[in-house]
C-alpha cells in the first residue's frame, strides 16, 4: 500500500509530523479493515489495550533475571512474575519448583526449553513429530544436536511405536518436543504415552517439552481435558501470549523446572542480576498486557473463552458440512480444515493452507457470524 519511496527515512530529519500520521492512520485504518476477516491464523484479534498507551512513552527493561532488579532499576518483572505465576498454577506445577520468564514468542520458548534440556543430558536426541513447529529443526541446528522428526498418526498426533523405536535404534538420552496443538491440525501429542514409550525402549533419561504455545488452555479446559502439563510428564511447558489470550505483541511464557535453570544461571552478569534468559534486554511491555488482560478474564474467564471457542468451531464444522466441504476437526481442537476454496477467499480470510486443504483456526474473535459469512463467501465463489 505504501511505496518504498514514501516510506523512506530521509538523510536530514524532515519535520512533516502531521503528514506521518496521517499516514499511519491510513496504514492503521487498512490493517483494521483486513482484519476484520482474519480466520487463518491462530492469533486471537479480541482486546483493547488502550489504558495501558502512557507506557508507549517511557522505556521500561526486564533485562536479566524476572526475579531479581536490574542495576536499570526500571522494569515490569513484578508483572512478569505475577503473569509467570499464573501459569504456573494452570499447569499444575508448583512455585517452588517451577522457573519461569516471559520470551519473546513460542520460538524462544522452545529454544530456552531445548537449551536446558541440553544441558542436563548433552548427548540427548532431539525427538519431535513432523507436524511439530518449524522451530524446532531451526534449534537443533542453532543447537548442534541430532534431531528426529517422527512418524505422525491420521490424526496428526505423534506415532508412539515410531518414536519408541527411534529411541530405542539411538539409546542416547531423549529430549522429546511433544506438541499440544500442532499449526496444521491442532493436534495434541500424548505426554503420558510419550514417557511409557521411552521407558518400554529402555531409556530413562527423557526430557519432554511441552509445546502448548497454542494449544496449551484448549488442553486444560476443553472436554476432555487432555494431558499437556507439570503433572501429566513435562519437564517444561511454553505457552503462547498473542494466540489464546491476544496480544499486539508476540510473547510467550516458558517454564521449566528450577534445577533445569539453576545448571544454566550465571550469577550477576545481566545488569547487576543474574543470567537466566536468552534475551538480555527483554521486553517490558508484554508483561504489562498480559497481567491486563489476564486479570480482566481470571482462570474462570479463560475457560469460557475456551468454550466459546469450541462451541463455535463445532458450528462452524455443522456450517462447512452443509456446504459440502468436507470439514474435518482434531476431536477437541479448534482448528478445521475443509475443502480449499479459491485464491481470493483464500487470502482474504487469511487461510492458511495445509496439505491442499483450507485451514480456519477459530480464536475468541471468530463468532458464528463470521463463520456465517465466510461459508457464505466459500461456496458464493466456488459455483
Ligand atoms: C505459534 C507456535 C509456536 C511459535 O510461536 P512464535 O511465537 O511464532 O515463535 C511454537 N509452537 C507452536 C505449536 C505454535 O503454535
Amino acid at each position: 500500500m505504501f511505496s518504498p519511496e514514501e516510506l523512506r527515512i530521509p538523510v536530514h530529519g524532515d519535520v512533516r509530523r502531521d503528514a506521518d500520521v496521517e499516514l499511519l492512520q491510513r496504514f492503521a485504518a487498512s490493517v483494521q479493515e483486513r482484519s476484520r476477516r482474519m480466520a487463518g491464523f491462530p492469533v486471537n484479534l479480541e482486546f483493547d489495550y488502550g489504558p495501558l498507551a502512557p507506557f508507549l512513552s517511557m522505556h521500561l527493561n526486564n533485562a536479566g533475571s524476572p526475579e531479581q532488579e536490574s542495576e536499570y532499576g526500571l522494569d515490569t518483572k513484578p508483572f512478569e512474575q505475577a503473569v509467570t505465576a499464573f501459569f504456573v498454577e494452570l499447569s499444575g506445577g508448583s512455585p517452588d519448583t517451577v522457573f519461569g520468564h516471559l520470551a519473546h514468542g513460542g520460538t524462544e520458548a522452545n529454544l530456552f526449553a531445548v537449551y536446558v534440556a541440553r544441558e542436563r543430558y548433552p548427548d540427548g536426541v532431539l525427538f519431535a513429530s513432523r507436524e511439530a513447529h518449524y522451530s524446532v529443526p531451526k534449534i537443533a541446528k542453532l543447537l548442534r544436536m541430532p534431531h528426529v522428526a517422527v512418524d505422525v498418526d491420521e490424526h496428526g498426533v505423534m506415532d508412539l511405536d515410531a518414536l519408541g523405536r527411534e529411541i530405542g535404534g539411538r539409546g542416547e538420552p531423549a529430549i522429546v518436543v511433544a506438541t499440544v496443538g500442532t499449526t496444521g491440525r491442532g493436534a495434541v501429542d500424548d505426554i503420558p504415552g510419550i514417557r511409557r514409550a521411552a521407558s518400554d525402549a529402555g531409556v530413562d533419561e527423557v526430557f519432554v517439552h511441552s509445546d502448548a504455545a497454542f494449544g496449551g488452555p484448549l488442553a486444560e479446559f476443553g472436554q476432555p481435558r487432555r494431558p499437556w502439563s507439570f503433572p501429566d510428564g513435562a519437564d517444561s511447558v511454553s505457552i503462547s501470549g498473542h494466540k489464546i489470550i491476544g496480544s499486539p505483541l508476540p510473547s510467550s511464557v516458558i517454564l521449566v523446572r528450577e534445577v533445569d535453570a539453576d545448571a544454566i544461571r550465571r550469577p550477576g552478569v545481566a545488569v547487576g542480576s543474574d543470567d537466566d534468559t536468552i534475551g538480555g534486554s527483554r521486553d517490558a511491555l508484554s508483561p504489562l498486557l498480559l497481567w491486563y488482560a489476564l486479570r480482566e478474564l481470571g482462570r474462570d474467564g479463560l475457560a469460557g473463552r475456551v468454550r466459546r471457542c469450541l462451541e463455535v468451531t463445532g458450528h462452524a464444522v455443522r456450517r462447512l458440512a452443509e456446504a459440502g466441504l468436507n470439514p474435518t476437526r482434531f476431536p477437541g481442537g479448534n482448528v478445521v480444515l475443509f475443502d480449499r476454496p479459491g485464491d481470493e477467499v483464500m487470502s482474504a480470510w487469511h487461510l492458511l493452507d495445509v496439505d491442499g486443504r483450507a485451514h480456519l483456526s477459530v480464536m475468541p474473535h471468530v463468532t458464528t457470524d463470521l463463520v456465517d459469512q465466510l461459508c457464505a463467501e466459500v461456496t458464493g465463489r466456488r459455483t
